[in-house]
C-alpha cells in the first residue's frame, strides 16, 4: 500500500514529503488512515535521536486517530470504518510473561509505532489489531489524539499503582501531561495539587482541576508541604534533584516518574528511609488500559487542551513545542 508521509531524514532535521510502500497487510494487523496525529514530546526526541534508536527516514506520529481502512483474515473484531486510536505501540510479540498478563507495554520486544515502520505523521498507518483501540462514540475524535500517548502515560500509574479518591496527589510540570494528568485525577476524586516553576498558570492548572498550586520557582517553597502527599507524578524532562519532592511525601508515598529525563537523577537517602518511600516510574499504558483511560474519559469528558495544524504546518508545529509555546497539545489534522 503506497503511502505518504513526513519524514525527518537526518537528526534534527526538518519534516519532507515522504513516500513509501507499507507492503502486504498481515493476517492481525489493520491499516488505519489517520484523520487527526498528536505532536508528543517524544517525536522531538526521536527526530533528534536523543535516545540513540531512530533510524531513518523517520515518521513521526503516536497519536493517532483515525478509521480502520483494511483488516488481515484474521482479524475479526474490528470493521472497516470504525474509528479507532493507535499510540505509542503498534505491537507486541503476544507471548511473552508481560504480554501473557496484560502487560503489553512491558513487552521487550515491542513495537514502537514510529519504528514500526512508520508513524502517523502520514496518511495511513499499520498496527497488530489489537493495539488498534476503538474510540467511544461520545468522545471528541478531533481532539483526542493525546490521549493515546500523553493521556495513558499520566493515567496508567493511577491504575498500576492503586490511586484511590481518598489520596493527595502531586503532579509535577503543567504542561501537555501535566494537564491532562490533572483533568484525570480531579474526575478520579483525589485532592489534587500542581507544582510548575510558572507563577503564571496556577488559573490554569486550577481550571484543569488542581486544588492547590505550589510555585517551584521558589525551592524552599516545598518545605512548606513536608509529608503531605501520598503520591507526586512528575511529568517534567529537567528533574536533577528528588529529595525536595520525597520530603513532601507521606510515608509509603511514592514519586512516579513518566517524563523523560535523559540525565542521572540524583536523590538523598534519608528522605526516602525515614518514610519507606518508593520510587517508580511509568511506560504508558497496555491497550487495555489505553481502553479504559478512552472510556474513563469519554465519560467525563475529559479532552486535552490542543492547538491545531494542518499536516502540512507540521515543521512550525514542531517548531513550537520545541519552544515550549503549544497550549497544551498540537493535534495535526488535514
Ligand atoms: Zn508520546
Ligand atoms: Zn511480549
Amino acid at each position: 500500500m503506497k503511502t505518504k508521509g513526513y519524514a525527518a531524514f537526518e537528526a534534527g532535521g526538518l519534516l519532507k514529503e515522504f513516500e513509501y510502500d507499507l507492503g502486504p497487510l498481515g493476517d492481525l494487523q489493520v491499516d488505519v488512515k489517520v484523520e487527526t496525529c498528536g505532536i508528543c514530546y517524544s517525536d522531538i526526541s526521536m527526530i533528534d535521536n536523543h535516545w540513540g534508536m531512530t533510524t531513518y527516514p523517520f515518521v513521526p506520529g503516536h497519536e493517532i486517530i483515525g478509521t480502520i481502512e483494511a483488516v488481515g483474515s484474521h482479524v475479526k473484531h474490528l470493521q472497516i470504518g470504525q474509528r479507532v486510536g493507535v499510540g505509542w505501540e503498534s505491537g507486541s510479540c503476544g507471548t511473552c510473561e508481560s504480554c501473557m498478563t496484560g502487560h503489553h507495554n512491558l513487552c521487550a520486544s515491542s513495537i514502537p509505532t514510529v519504528l514500526g515502520p512508520y508513524g502517523g505523521f502520514s496518511e495511513r498507518v499499520r498496527a497488530n489489531a489489537g493495539f488498534a483501540i476503538p474510540i467511544p462514540a461520545n468522545l471528541d475524535a478531533a481532539a483526542a489524539g493525546p490521549l493515546l500517548c500523553g493521556g495513558i502515560t499520566v493515567f496508567s500509574p493511577m491504575l498500576e499503582n492503586n490511586v484511590k479518591p481518598v489520596h493527595r496527589v502531586g503532579v509535577i510540570g503543567i504542561g501537555g501531561l501535566g494537564h491532562m494528568a490533572l483533568k484525570f485525577l480531579r474526575a478520579w476524586g483525589c485532592e489534587v495539587t500542581a507544582f510548575s516553576h510558572s507563577p503564571g498558570k496556577e488559573t490554569e492548572a486550577k481550571e484543569f482541576g488542581a486544588h492547590h498550586f505550589v510555585s517551584t520557582s521558589d525551592p524552599t517553597e516545598l518545605m512548606n508541604y513536608a509529608n503531605s502527599f501520598d503520591y507526586i507524578i512528575s511529568t517534567i524532562n529537567k528533574l536533577e534533584d528528588l529529595t525536595p519532592y520525597l520530603v513532601t511525601l507521606r510515608p509509603k508515598g511514592k514519586l512516579v516518574l513518566v517524563g523523560v529525563v535523559v540525565e542521572p537523577l540524583q536523590f538523598g537517602m534519608f528522605p526516602m528511609l525515614l518514610g519507606e518511600k518508593i520510587i517508580t516510574a511509568g511506560a504508558i499504558g497496555s491497550p487495555a488500559s489505553i481502553a479504559t483511560m478512552l472510556d474513563f474519559a469519554a465519560r467525563h469528558n475529559i479532552l486535552p487542551l490542543t492547538e491545531t495544524f494542518k499536516f502540512s504546518q507540521v515543521n512550525e508545529a514542531i517548531k513550537k513545542l520545541r519552544e515550549g509555546k503549544i497550549r497544551y497539545r498540537a493535534v495535526l489534522t488535514h
